[in-house]
């Protein structure tokens, strides 16, 4: 029997690992459940999954709460599904003390580089990736040697604005960006895919988890959502993962690895699938994919400045207070700014707080000029 502690609860993978977990109770517990908003769900949830209200809180993000359902003596598995950089904490306390971290907040893996490093290196704990590339990646990676291995490949779906000009995403409104063709997520992950901002924190992600270089990450647009990823092995050999798009699939092996769910989700009916398609991003429309790929090589602050800008520019954008296409410029111009380096904690914290500072300023000025 594993036992989960599942932080973010009630929003989309949260309430889609229950899901996963509610057909496999004999193998799984849930101990602990976190959620920053929808009480109503979480009370439904502690219920159904029989938590103990003390450690069912509806906690709005707060870094204590979250420290302590990560760090809890009786969980296994800590899922952070925390939205944002706001899920740092859980990420660090999970791997301190030795847990599994199933990890599908990536901004905190982005910001917090060096230091969750350290953490990992320090404590027993592991991380399995849920973000279907890298959960693609961690299966590719079983068919050779880490020396083995010449580049990872991570597929982006394109998002809603595959194709548009520079023009064209000059008018787009909140609810184009909102309207993702291939996946049904958060609205913050769902603005980052339209960006391709998504694609370059996962570029970093990828960095992170698997210890390549940026020089051997490439990322191609396939706009069916079905290959989520591949490894070019130093013979020429490329290995695929595919899928239908259903984050149960990622979720269920995080949760159970290296065992498989005997449960199929997303199995592929080859007389539907059709035409798979390949293609190159265009950095020059989608300008945040080569911002990503910028931060990364910096390392340092800069990934913490790259996504704590973004996090601010994205939620001043869906307030409908700038344009879409000022995400970038507002994630640019707090880049250029400067970005330090991080060594603890406090390095992360403050790179984000500077971050989000400068953000905050940009995105009034824009504000303001509209
Ligand atoms: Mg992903």
């Amino acid at each position: 029997m594993r036992r989960i502690a599942v932080l973010g609860s009630t929003g989309s993978i949260g309430t889609q690992a229950l899901d996963v977990i509610r057909s496999h109770r004999e193998e799984y517990e849930v101990v602990a459940l976190a959620a920053a908003r929808n009480g109503d769900l979480l009370r439904a949830q502690a219920e159904e999954f029989s938590v103990p209200l003390s450690s069912a809180r509806l906690c709005a993000d707060s870094p204590e709460v979250l420290t302590e359902l990560a760090s809890g003596s009786d969980v296994d598995v800590v899922l952070n599904a925390v939205v944002g950089f706001a899920g740092l904490p859980a990420t660090l306390a999970a791997l301190e003390h030795g847990k599994r971290l199933a990890l599908a907040n990536k901004e905190s893996l982005i910001a917090g580089g060096p230091v969750v490093a350290a953490a990992r290196d320090r404590g027993t704990g592991e991380i399995v990736p849920v973000d279907s590339e890298h959960s693609a990646l961690y299966q590719c990676l079983r068919a050779g040697t880490r020396p083995e291995v010449r580049r990872l490949i991570l597929t982006a779906s394109g998002g809603p604005f595959r194709g548009f000009s520079r023009d064209q995403l000059a008018g787009v409104t909140v609810a184009d960006a909102l309207r993702h063709p291939t996946w049904d997520m958060g609205a913050k992950i769902t603005i980052d895919s339209s960006t391709l901002m998504n694609k370059g924190l996962e570029v970093i992600e990828a960095h992170e988890l698997f210890d390549v270089t940026f020089d051997q990450i490439e990322v191609v647009v396939h706009p069916q959502s079905i290959v989520h990823s591949m490894v070019e092995f130093v013979d020429g050999a490329t290995i695929a993962q595919l899928s239908m798009p259903d984050m149960r699939l990622p979720i269920g092996l995080a949760l159970g690895a290296p065992a498989r769910l005997p449960e199929a989700f997303g199995a592929i009916d080859w007389t539907e699938v059709g035409q798979l398609t390949f293609e190159t991003p265009d950095l020059g429309a989608f300008p945040c994919l080569r911002l990503a790929f910028e931060a990364g090589r910096a390392g340092g602050g800069a990934p913490a400045v790259l996504s704590g800008a973004n996090e601010v520019a994205v939620a001043a954008f869906l307030e409908g207070r700038i344009a879409w296409t000022a995400i970038a410029s507002v994630v640019a111009e707090v880049l250029e700014g400067g970005t330090g380096n991080v060594r603890e904690v406090a390095d992360v914290l403050e790179a984000d707080r500077v971050a989000r500072q400068r953000a905050t300023i940009a995105v009034d000025r824009l504000a303001r000029a509209a």
